[in-house]
């Protein structure tokens, strides 16, 4: 498919998997059509993925399941 930022034909759809907010407010979303371009090394969401994920986060008490899921921080600082 064609890339949004470069225009070049060599972009991808890939499934990700993202988290959003923090604590009470977290939500996991698995399966997030994501686009890839190795082109431009570019990877974006589409305005349609974007209104989805705001719906699913706004939602997130319905729409989720709970899962067990293990939360790390990263500890160590970066220099
Ligand atoms: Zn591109």
């Amino acid at each position: 498919m064609q890339c949004d930022f470069c225009g070049a034909k060599t972009a991808v759809m890939k499934k990700t998997t993202k988290s959003f907010g923090r604590g009470g407010t977290l939500v996991v979303v698995e399966n997030i059509p994501t686009v890839h371009c190795s082109q431009c090394h570019e990877s974006y969401i589409t305005a349609d993925t974007a209104r989805e994920l705001d719906r699913i986060r706004k939602n997130r008490r319905t729409v989720g399941k709970a899962k067990r899921v293990l939360v790390a921080s990263f500890k160590k600082s970066a220099a």
